[in-house]
């Protein structure tokens, strides 16, 4: 057994392994086109801040160490083509420009997405970045020397984060975005507010319902244009959104999905006889709508990965789908969401209801304790749980977004949210925790 897998990061590492594990006899070999394999680009923003030290501290397993358990890494391969029909995959070798073909049994295809990059951002100036693996946090960090003025687009969960990295690092930071408020697809509109003030409070001069036009500089940028005036810049990180990697999957003959992802099934086949796909650029069942969506993340991606390489390797495993829960930190906030959004379920034409409820997250009296927001959505019908949305300024006082997220997989409604027997003590809680708070109203 013959399993090749294209993309060494977060799915197609997870598959290697779990393939491996399953069938200690099949031959598993990774091609991917960048240095490095097996890494937490999610951590990148944070060597940017300063709070990992080096980009080194990202690696999970180098190649040499994941050769030393049987998985034979190739970097620097970039897979350029699939014959299905022949199950063949054509190989290109960066270094010496040579391409072969190689034969696979099972093929994985685990290729990630692409930053967007806008007409405008396409560029030869210097100083203009996006951010999705090591080489361009390492491009951005070399930026930054002597840098005073950066300039971020796009108020999504990285352009979030990139803010923060930079005002971190001294800089000036102006955050553009198109939409009325920041961090719009996550987010009902107060919540949203709420984020934006935290930034302004931290001084990030954010901008909403500016478009961006172009950019300035001559040899390296010196600003952005819009439509609402120049934004004087010596760094710009363009955060607009990302796009799936499917080339090489249609270019087999898989099939994509309506969210322009990757189409496959619960065990990540895509139709085309031995060739699975997973992760960022593969859809997913979400269990709130049972649509079909297209979430790019962490766990979801090594969750797939996991599935394919035991499928891959002649076990029987399931993608069970997601909710769509996602978190991050933004300065002295954490914020968190899983499910629907208010605006997401009437969209969907849902008839739904959301209550607000603001506490504090340990018991009021005991030292620390801090505000916390919780808007929990439900179907007015039915009762049954939608969504949550969080923000607490302890930041990790919205980790109690997994509680509603896990009732949501098994379409659980308020009442059951406020039976639940949470964890109490001072220092953890008050006795009727927010999110029974939330659900007693909701219910
Ligand atoms: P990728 O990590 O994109 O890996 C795909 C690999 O395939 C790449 O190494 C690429 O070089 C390779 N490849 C592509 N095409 C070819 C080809 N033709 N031949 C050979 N190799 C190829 N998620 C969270 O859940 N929480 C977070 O806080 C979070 N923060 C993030 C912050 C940043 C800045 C970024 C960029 C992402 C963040 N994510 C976060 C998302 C998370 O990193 C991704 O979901 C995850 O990395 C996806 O893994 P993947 O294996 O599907 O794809």
């Amino acid at each position: 057994m013959r399993i090749v897998i294209v993309g060494g990061v977060a799915a197609g590492m997870s598959a290697a392994s779990r393939a491996r594990r399953f069938d200690p006899q099949a031959e598993v070999v990774v091609f991917d086109r960048g240095r490095e394999v097996s890494y937490g680009a999610c951590g990148l923003p944070y060597v940017i801040g300063g709070q990992v030290d080096h980009f080194d501290k990202l690696i999970a397993r180098t190649p040499e160490q994941l050769r030393g358990r049987g998985i034979a890494v190739r970097t620097g391969h970039e897979v350029t083509g699939i014959d299905a029909s022949a199950a063949t995959v054509t190989v290109a070798d960066r270094a010496s420009g040579r391409s072969v073909t190689e034969p696979y049994d099972r093929l994985l295809i685990a290729t990630g997405v692409s930053p967007i990059r806008p007409d405008w951002a396409s560029t030869p100036l210097g100083g203009v970045h996006v951010l999705r693996d090591i080489p361009d946090g390492q491009a951005l960090e070399a930026s930054l020397k002597g840098a005073k003025r950066a300039c971020v687009v796009g108020g999504g969960y990285i352009g979030l984060e990139l803010a923060e990295a930079l005002r971190c690092r001294g800089l000036s930071v102006v955050l553009l975005e198109r939409d009325p408020e920041v961090a719009g697809r996550m987010l009902d509109t107060g919540l949203q507010r709420q984020v934006r003030a935290e930034l302004e409070r931290n001084g990030v001069d954010v901008r909403c319902g500016v478009t961006v036009q172009g950019l300035t500089g001559q040899g390296r940028v010196s600003g952005v244009q819009t439509d609402r005036g120049l934004v004087r810049a010596d760094v710009v990180v363009v955060a607009v959104g990302v796009k799936p990697n499917v080339a090489l999957a249609k270019a087999a003959g898989a099939r994509l999905g309506k969210t322009g992802a990757v189409a496959v099934n619960l065990k990540q086949e895509t139709g085309v006889p031995g060739v699975y796909a997973a992760g960022d650029n593969a859809e997913a069942l979400h269990r709130v709508t049972r649509r079909r969506v297209h979430i790019p993340l962490g766990l979801t991606a090594n969750r797939m990965g996991r599935v394919a390489g035991v499928n891959m390797a002649g076990g029987d495993a399931r993608f069970p789908g997601v909710v769509g829960t996602g978190i991050f930190k933004t300065f002295g906030l954490g914020v968190a969401r899983t499910g629907l959004t208010q605006a997401q379920a009437e969209d969907l034409g849902l008839k739904a209801t959301s209550v607000d409820v603001t506490s504090t997250d340990y018991a009021g009296y005991y030292s620390g304790a801090k505000p916390i927001h919780v808007r929990l959505t439900g179907e007015q019908r039915t009762g049954r749980l939608l969504g949550a949305q969080l923000i607490g300024q302890n930041h990790e006082s919205v980790k109690r977004v997994d509680v509603v997220s896990t009732l949501l997989h098994s379409r659980g409604t308020a009442q059951q949210l406020f039976d639940a027997d949470l964890a109490y003590a001072p220092p953890f809680s008050s006795v009727w925790d927010v999110l029974l708070v939330a659900a007693d109203r909701l219910h």
